[in-house]
């Protein structure tokens, strides 16, 4: 099945210069987690939002005083990986957007 079209988007805040994604409070059992986990530095553990009105509650349930960033899903067509940030070229046909790690991959394989 593909998810062409849908869009998906995860709330991170910056924190030291680094990304952490919003897990959410609760995990899968139900349990009520600690504040200081309800951040992961791995966007695979970002609570995914598909509907922009549940991203905005998600985005009032945080502190204010942090540096909320909403930033949107994308997954990789040549590795296949979500990542969220800006997309690279791809230099095989100059208008397929793919990860900034396969970018550098494809960068490095065409100036050898
Ligand atoms: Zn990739």
């Amino acid at each position: 099945m593909s998810n062409i079209g849908i869009c998906e988007y995860v709330i991170g805040i910056i924190h030291n210069k680094d990304i952490w994604y919003y897990v959410g409070e609760y995990d899968a059992d139900g349990e009520k987690l600690e504040p200081c986990q309800k951040y992961s530095s791995f966007l695979s553990d970002a609570k995914h939002y598909d509907d922009i009105d549940l991203l905005r509650d998600g985005l009032d349930l945080l502190h204010e005083s942090v540096t909320r960033k909403i930033f949107e899903v994308q997954r990789c067509p040549k590795c296949g990986k979500e990542f969220t940030e800006y997309p690279a070229l791809s230099r095989v046909d100059n208008e397929t957007e793919i990860c900034p790690e396969c970018g550098v991959m494809e960068a490095l394989v065409f100036t050898i």
